[in-house]
């Protein structure tokens, strides 16, 4: 049977991180709602352009418009043995819709893992962040850079900060989190599914608990 796992957490906390790293372990895809909507962008099709303003404010696409990606997305063929969802759901009404999708592909979800990091922390991390523009590997000026600066050490291309990631839209995406997705932790503990991952451990610690977190530690 497929397998669904949801990370649950702040902007900034290592979501992508930890989600390229546990697709990289576990071979489940990596659905990033955050990385389609900025494909979607950069490609300026009819969604990117919808999704554009509230993208830039730091606020959520309204949710009709998310389900409806997330739920295209899903049904592809890549995730037939389930998915490892980052950035998505950020609303109880998203995580309703998640409810729909995967019942109607035969699926559930299995375990939320909720990445916890401070305020402060969060905003040190987000302002130094840095994105590869060919395929969204994450950096952080001061804490992981890459080996030559502004350049992804994986394959090449350029490093960029992305323009939500500048320290007066951060605060507000942390506000937006704080009143619409934070609810979602409640929702999942009640629903037995919630691990607390403690996301200021070191990458590869964060990791490791997650994979415990999931029966498949070391
Ligand atoms: P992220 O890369 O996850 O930080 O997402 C970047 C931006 O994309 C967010 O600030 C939102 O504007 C939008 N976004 C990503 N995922 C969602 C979602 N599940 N619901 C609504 N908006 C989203």
């Amino acid at each position: 049977m497929a397998s669904y796992l949801v990370l649950l957490g702040p902007p900034g906390a290592g979501k992508g991180t930890q989600a390229k790293r546990l697709a990289a372990n576990t071979g489940l895809a990596h659905i990033s709602s955050g990385d389609i909507f900025r494909q979607h962008l950069k490609e300026s099709t009819e969604l990117g352009k919808k999704a554009r303003v509230y993208i830039d404010r730091g606020e959520l696409v309204p949710d009709d418009v998310t389900i409806a990606m997330i739920r295209e997305r899903l049904s592809r063929p890549d995730c037939k043995a389930g998915a490892i969802l980052d950035g998505f759901p950020r609303t109880t009404d998203q995580a309703a819709g998640l409810d729909d999708i995967l019942g109607d592909l035969g699926g559930r979800v299995d375990r939320v893992l909720f990445v916890a990091v401070p305020d402060d922390e969060l905003i040190r991390r987000l302002s130094g962040r840095l994105v590869c523009r060919a395929q969204g590997h994450i950096y952080q000026r001061d804490f992981n850079p890459p080996q030559e600066p502004g350049v992804c050490d994986v394959d090449g291309s350029e490093l960029y900060q992305r323009d939500d990631d500048k320290e007066e839209t951060v605060r507000h995406r942390i506000q937006v989190y704080r009143q619409q997705t934070a609810p979602l932790i409640e929702y999942y503990r009640q629903r037995s599914l919630l691990t607390e991952i403690e996301g200021g451990q070191p990458v590869e610690q964060v990791t490791a608990d997650m994979l415990a977190a999931i029966g498949k530690g070391s």
